[in-house]
C-alpha cells in the first residue's frame, strides 16, 4: 500500500496537476480536517472528455456519492470509480471557487485566483484550458439541501485529521486537485491537502 512516506502535500489555497494510469489509485487525504480539495480528471488520450457533475448525478439518482460510486464523464464512460471513503460527504454540485466567486459572494475587492485559477495553471502544462474546467468533485465539501426549497448551504466539512477518498482509474487520466481557497468551504481557515498514488503497475 502506499506508504505515509510517500504522501504529496498541497500548500493552503493551491493546487497541481499530475497524471494516473488505468488501474492507479488516488488517495485523497485531510490531513487536519475539514478543508475541502477540488478534482477533476479528463481522459489523457483526448482532454474533450471530462468527468461530468450532470452525468454522474443523473445515473446516480442521488447528489451524495462514497464508496462504489462511478464518476462519469460527458461521453458517459466511468473515468473513476470511488473505492473507500472514510467520510460520506462530498459535494458534485458546485463549481470550483474563483476570482468571481470571492468577488460576487464575499465581496473581495482583489480577489485570490482560488481553486479555478490554480487548476487553469495547473492544466496549462496538459494544454488545458479555463473555459474546460468543468464541475469540480469537491472531496470533503459539506453542502446540504433543503429538500423543500432547494436552498443550498454550504457548511463545515464532516472530515477529521486523517479522514481520506480513495479513487481507482477506470482509465488515463490527467487530474487537476486543489487545496480550497474559500473560506466557507473550511470551515473558516485554509489547510493543506495530502494526496497519494498508488501505481497499478507496481503492484504486479
Ligand atoms: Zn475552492
Amino acid at each position: 500500500m502506499a506508504a505515509e512516506c510517500c504522501h504529496h502535500e498541497i500548500a493552503p489555497r493551491s493546487g497541481t496537476a499530475f497524471t494516473l494510469d488505468r488501474g492507479d489509485r488516488l488517495t485523497v487525504i485531510d490531513p487536519r480536517g475539514e478543508q475541502v480539495a477540488d478534482l477533476v480528471a479528463y481522459n489523457r488520450d483526448d482532454i474533450g472528455e471530462v468527468i461530468s457533475s450532470g452525468r454522474t448525478l443523473d445515473y446516480a439518482s442521488r447528489i451524495y456519492l462514497t464508496t462504489g460510486d462511478p464518476l462519469y464523464s460527458n461521453r458517459s464512460n466511468v473515468l473513476l470509480r470511488i473505492v473507500e471513503d472514510t467520510v460520506g460527504r462530498h459535494d458534485f454540485l458546485l463549481t470550483p471557487c474563483s476570482a468571481d466567486t470571492f468577488r460576487i459572494i464575499y465581496g473581495d475587492t482583489d480577489p485570490h485566483r482560488g481553486c479555478f485559477g490554480n487548476l487553469a495553471a495547473a492544466l496549462e502544462l496538459y494544454g488545458i484550458g479555463p473555459d474546460a474546467i468543468p464541475v469540480a468533485f469537491n472531496c470533503f465539501m459539506n453542502v446540504p439541501i433543503d429538500a423543500a426549497t432547494g436552498a443550498i448551504t454550504v457548511a463545515p466539512p464532516l472530515s477529521r485529521a486523517g479522514d481520506r477518498i480513495v479513487f481507482e482509474a477506470e482509465t488515463d487520466l490527467i487530474i487537476g486537485l486543489t487545496a480550497c481557497s474559500a473560506l466557507q468551504s473550511n470551515n473558516g481557515s485554509f489547510k493543506p491537502i495530502h494526496y497519494a498514488i498508488e501505481r497499478a503497475a507496481a503492484s504486479l
